[in-house]
């Protein structure tokens, strides 16, 4: 598995997240499900190796700078390069925070602020903290799961806080692929669509697989394909 092409998802433990593991595993990938809690980690990551499938899980709070960088270490040691990052973990406690209304007029900062830790700050530093192991190599994929409730195009109202922390996540894409332009690390942001997820919950239209289909296509990217765009089923959208 010397040569296999590294691949990391944040909130790898269950949703859309899983399904990633899963099919980038299948497309040959040595594959590192992260998530925050380890039990659920590992028990994720063992349903993937019954599978047949090469995947190890590894720890990762993304609302930590310590743990950034000891699964950066990890990574440098046992692979010295990483090829995909999937910024996949989220939340969306708009509702919860606010029971049933999610009008901006009377949102908690502090609701707005956990969701823009974790959102926003969270992609950011795992792309700060694992972006040396592309750059070493000039090679990477990197794809920000954000929604179309980032979209600047189409803003509605309601869950403000989530909304605001996906047009954000969009503007670090946009500000990554900027930086990184003339190199082969490709930073796009993508919406996986309405999916049956614990967060989309039962009455959405998309199955895991159909989430899937389009940030699993970002991670495996050719050699000069878009960068510091917004998809959604393997077409542009508008910010
Ligand atoms: P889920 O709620 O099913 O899963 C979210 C995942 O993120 C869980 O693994 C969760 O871990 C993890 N997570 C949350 N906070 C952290 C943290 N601080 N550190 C590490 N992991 C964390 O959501 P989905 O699978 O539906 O969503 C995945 C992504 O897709 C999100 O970014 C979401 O915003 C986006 N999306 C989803 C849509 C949908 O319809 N489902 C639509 C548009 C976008 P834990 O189990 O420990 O809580």
């Amino acid at each position: 598995s010397n040569n296999k092409k590294i691949a990391v998802i944040t909130g790898g433990n269950r949703g859309l997240g899983l399904e990633v593991s899963r099919e980038l595993a299948k497309q040959g990938y040595q594959v590192i499900l992260t998530s925050r809690n380890q039990e659920k980690g590992n028990a994720a990551a063992t349903k993937l190796t019954d599978e047949e499938l090469d995947v190890i899980y590894h720890p990762l709070d993304i609302t930590s700078d310590e743990s950034a960088h000891k699964l950066a270490e990890f990574l440098n040691k046992e692979f010295g390069k990483v090829d995909a990052l999937v910024n996949n973990a989220g939340i969306y406690i708009d509702s919860e925070a606010s029971g049933n209304n999610l009008s901006i007029f009377n949102t908690k900062i502090d609701t707005i602020q956990q969701t823009i830790e974790t959102n926003v700050y969270g992609a950011l530093r795992v792309t700060q903290a694992l972006l040396p192991l592309m750059k070493n190599q000039n090679y990477g994929r990197i794809v920000n799961v954000s929604s179309g409730m980032g979209q600047l195009s189409s803003m509605g109202g309601g869950s403000p806080a989530y909304r605001i922390s996906k047009t954000a996540l969009n503007a670090v894409t946009r500000i990554f692929a900027s930086e990184l332009q003339g190199t082969n690390i490709l930073v796009n942001s993508v919406c996986p669509g309405w999916v049956k997820t614990d967060m989309g919950g039962v009455n959405a239209p998309r199955t895991l697989e159909q989430g899937a289909d389009t940030i699993v296509w970002l991670a495996t990217l050719p050699d000069h394909s878009p960068t510091g765009g917004f998809f959604r089923d393997r077409q542009r959208i508008d910010w």
